[in-house]
């Protein structure tokens, strides 16, 4: 039998020129399908932190939901979902952050957390890590104390993990891929 890790990498699929030219899509529903990667990976991105109190579990729309809301119930924490511009009901906060073309902002909600709650952040994949950076940001606007940031994928080329670092918050990375 393989080891977890290479079980893990071999259960991501990736699609060439997807969602265009020059992308490789790495797809974790098939991982997500496969119940003993599924649980590994749920199991492997907290590991580090697993004996320490985690009030809350940060998931972004919409991979990090299905990944955050295993790992919440897997440590007994909360779950706060950080959603795109527009989808949640109530008093909010946001952040704006640039993309490659324009910008897009994220959001939570205002009463989602308390100051000083011990928080990890979770998503599929990090690439440039703006998307990270951004929720680090909201997190921190409202007096969280993020202990990590933790995805499944990791994409080193586009130096995303390096730059969370930079902002104090300790990074976890099961599998990586060379190039974009
Ligand atoms: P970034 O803000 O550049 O770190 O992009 C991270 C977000 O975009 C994550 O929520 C990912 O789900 C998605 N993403 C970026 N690049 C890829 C890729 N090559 N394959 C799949 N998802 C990606």
């Amino acid at each position: 039998m393989n080891s977890p890790e290479d079980h893990l990498r071999q259960a991501i699929r990736s699609i060439p020129d997807y969602p265009k030219p020059g992308i490789i899509f790495r797809d974790i529903t098939t991982m997500l399908g496969d119940a003993r990667a599924f649980r590994s990976a749920v199991d492997a991105l907290v590991q580090p932190w697993a004996g320490m109190k985690i009030d809350k579990i940060a998931g972004i729309e919409a991979r990090g939901f299905i990944l955050g809301g295993a790992v919440a119930h897997q440590v007994s924490a909360g779950f706060i979902p950080i959603r795109k511009k527009g989808k949640l009901p109530h008093k909010r906060v946001s952040v704006t952050y640039a993309l490659e073309y324009g910008e897009d902002e994220i959001e939570m909600h205002a009463d989602a957390l308390v100051a000083g709650e011990r928080v990890v952040l979770v998503d599929d994949l990090i690439a440039t890590g703006g998307t990270a950076e951004a929720a680090v940001k909201l997190l921190r606007q409202l007096g969280a104390e993020v202990l990590a940031a933790c995805f499944v994928i990791d994409l080193p080329d586009l130096g995303g993990a390096e730059k969370l670092r930079q902002l104090g918050v300790p990074v976890r990375t099961l599998v990586s891929f060379e190039g974009h």
